[in-house]
Parts: C-alpha cells; structure tokens; sequence
C-alpha cells in the first residue's frame, strides 16, 4: 500500500566540507562555487516518491564550527537520518566526520539511517582519502558509504534516495 512519511534529516561535518552545497543540489539542483558559510543552521525541505511511497524529508542543515558544536545535539536528537559529510581532499575532515560518528552512536538515536558522503568527489587530484579506507570504516561502524559531489551532482540524490529506502515504514 501507499504511505507518506516525514523523516528529520540533519547534516553534519567539517566546515567546508560540502554540507550546504548537497542540500542545495538536492533540493534546488544547483551549485554555487562561493556558497556561503552557514550560520547556526538552515533548515529546507525536499519530497522523494519511493516505489509507491513519498519521504518528505525535513532537513537541518548545521554550521559545523566548533563554536555551535554544543548546539548540534538539538538537530541530530530525534532525527530519522544522519548524513555525515567529509571532503575526500582533506584528512581533516575525515577526522572530524569520525568524531561526528562517534559522538552519534554515544548521544544519538540508536535506529537513525547514518550516511557517510565523501564530497567533493569531482576533485580527484586532489584526493587524501581513499574510497576504500572510507568504506571499510563505514562498514564496521554500521553506516551507509558514498562518495559524493555537489559540484557535478554525482550520486547527490543517490545518497538521498538510499536514506529514503532505508527509513523504518510506520
Ligand atoms: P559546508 O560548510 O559543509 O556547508 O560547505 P559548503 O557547502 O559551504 O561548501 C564549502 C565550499 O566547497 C564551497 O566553496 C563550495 O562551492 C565547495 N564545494 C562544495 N561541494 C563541492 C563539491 O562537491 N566539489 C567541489 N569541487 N567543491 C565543492
Ligand atoms: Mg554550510
């Protein structure tokens, strides 16, 4: 049979790191190369139709500083899916989605769908961490790996589209 469902989604991850960026190719199907830096956080929301379902997806998207770290926990408390973000050229970043991780599975909600993206996909060259290092992480820790990019759009609704089918079905 047909249900609709709304699901909280929040964005985590470095500063830099893509977050704005795939909510707004998700949600708009664009991509701007100086997107500004969030403040606190936005919120958006975005429909997908699923075989014969629609997710209506309710999504925080957080600044990632530091300084609104303490604020994170009111975005991610309650939310269906998680989709924690790096940059592939940056091992920093890759740290910090770690700690992201780490910081779910002790505060978070022990049935969120969690997602792992790799962005910025596109910049090859330019690459720190391998897909496999990433998967094999993602793997013992329970998550859903893609690699990502907002810039060529590559597997954005992918990555939207999988959460979507992996949400429990009332
Ligand atoms: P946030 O702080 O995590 O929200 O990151 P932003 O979405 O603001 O993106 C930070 C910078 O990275 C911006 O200049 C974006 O244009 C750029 N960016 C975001 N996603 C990609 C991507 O997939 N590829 C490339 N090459 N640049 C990206
Ligand atoms: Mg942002």
């Amino acid at each position: 049979g047909s249900s609709n469902l709304n699901a909280k989604l929040v964005l985590l991850g470095d500063m830099g790191a893509g977050k704005s960026s795939l909510v707004l190719r998700f949600v708009k199907g664009q991509f701007l190369e100086f997107q500004e830096s969030t403040i606190g956080a936005a919120f958006f929301s975005q429909t997908l139709a699923v075989n014969d379902a629609t997710v209506k997806f309710e999504i925080w998207d957080t600044a990632g500083q530091e300084r609104y770290h303490s604020l994170a926990p009111m975005y991610y408390r309650g939310a269906a899916a998680a989709i924690i973000v790096y940059d592939i050229s940056s091992t920093d970043s890759f740290t910090r989605a770690k700690k992201w991780v780490q910081e779910l599975q002790k505060q978070g909600n022990p049935n969120m769908v969690t997602a792992l993206a790799g962005n910025k996909a596109d910049l090859e060259d330019k690459r720190k961490v391998t897909a496999e290092e990433a998967r094999a992480y993602a793997e013992e820790n329970g998550l859903f790996f893609m690699e990502t990019s907002a810039k060529t759009a590559a597997n954005v609704n992918d990555l939207f589209y999988e959460i979507a089918k992996k949400l429990p079905r009332a």
